[in-house]
């Protein structure tokens, strides 16, 4: 089993009589309310999703990680994680808080021990995490509208509510267990935040001819507007499994986390993170993580290969622009295929959304019979 990044997969979720002494401490505790992406964060922070952190970025960390890709000790690190608040003296240093998600402000979800307050750059923080400062990348954005001060520090869980997919949302400690007992030695993540069309399943499939174990992990949480719903793409992927793969070989496990669009440097935390689970290998194509055109095409695969022996969970990357071709009888692309025009049919996201919209079915060597069904089956299948 490959060793989580940094050696040591964090668990810092209270249980039996640590977690009751620490909800009765938590009574008289001062509360801190966080945005529901933050409180997520601190949920993955405990359940060892981002080891080795083990809490909320420290001056130290926050330093290494935005200018130097790293941890203090050295360890590859590309995106900080990290708590803000809008004044300083909301928090001081050595204080103990309940961190509570906005949109549940009764619920302690985790103690923080606040080990240091300081004020960051934005600006400066921005350009190095996302490579711009244009305002317009939604990161760059959520980095300004964020508070002046960073509260470092360790968090433990109170709440360990596995949320709305609790069936499809196992920790890495247990997706290890998973893989451990079917004798997965090579696992390989693919990471999505879609539906999936023939592209994705030839690929998934051509994976599973290198290693053991797919495991289809879907990042699950705050979207854009027109993204599919969480609900739909689980749903989508459930109708593809359960008909067209081996059951012994593919394992559906969601990533419940926020996109931060960072291309490159996000491609590694995926990376990161998916060795934490237990994957030996992730999938990297074109513009991982990307948006608009802030990011060279292939920018994400060369960073990750340039990282891997480093990283040691090693990048799958998939070059090239896929069509399905009809002249080929396949799923081809740009480096396989000599035909163009008519006979080769896209795989555009926007094509296959107005269809969605439209109730047209697109030919089952676009998308699976079942997939489509499954999707039009709800109202609205796209965030608002
Ligand atoms: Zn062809």
């Amino acid at each position: 089993m490959i060793a989580p990044h940094g050696g040591t997969l964090v668990d810092r979720i209270l249980s039996g009589d640590a977690l009751r002494e620490a909800r009765q401490r938590a009574e008289e505790l001062p509360k801190l309310v966080v945005a529901d992406e933050i409180a997520g964060d601190a949920r993955n922070l405990a359940r060892g999703v981002f080891s080795p952190l083990d809490g909320f970025a420290t001056s130290a960390q926050f330093d290494g990680i935005v200018n130097e890709e790293r941890l203090p000790d050295g360890t590859i690190y590309p995106i900080p994680i990290f708590l803000t608040v809008d004044d300083a003296e909301s928090v001081s240093e050595g204080d103990e808080v309940v961190l509570c998600a906005l949109s549940a402000p009764d619920v302690p979800v985790a103690l923080m021990t606040a080990s240091e307050v300081f004020e960051w750059d934005k600006g400066a923080a921005a350009a190095s995490v996302f490579g711009t400062d244009d305002t317009d990348h939604p990161g760059v954005a959520g980095y300004h509208s964020r508070g002046d001060y960073i509260v470092g520090g360790p968090v433990d869980l109170l709440d360990n509510d596995r949320g709305p997919f609790a069936e499809v949302n196992l920790y890495p400690v247990e997706t290890r267990a998973v893989f451990e007992e079917r004798g997965w030695r090579t696992v390989c993540a693919f990471q999505t935040r879609n539906v999936p069309h023939a592209g994705h399943e030839d690929l998934q499939k051509t994976v599973l001819g290198l290693v053991d174990g797919l495991m289809i992990q879907p990042i699950i949480g705050k979207k854009k507007p027109g993204d599919f719903r969480d609900d739909v793409i689980i749903a989508a992927y459930d109708a593809l499994i359960g008909s067209y793969f081996h059951p012994g070989r593919v394992f559906l496990n969601i990533l419940p986390t926020e996109m931060r669009y960072a291309g490159p440097k996000e491609a590694i935390m995926h990376g990161i993170m998916r060795k934490n689970y237990g994957c030996t290998h992730i999938i990297i194509g074109r513009d991982h993580a990307g948006v608009g055109n802030y990011y060279g095409e292939e920018e994400a695969i060369e960073k990750f290969e340039a990282m891997a022996d480093e990283l040691e969970i090693q990048p799958i990357t998939i070059r090239g622009d896929f069509w399905y071709c009809c002249t080929c009888g396949r799923v081809a692309s740009n480096r396989t295929c000599p035909h163009e025009g008519d006979v080769c049919l896209s795989f555009s996201g926007t094509q296959i959304r107005q269809m969605i919209v439209d109730g047209v079915p697109p030919r089952p060597e676009i998308m699976r019979t079942e997939v489509f069904e499954v999707i039009r089956q709800f109202d609205n299948p796209f965030v608002d």
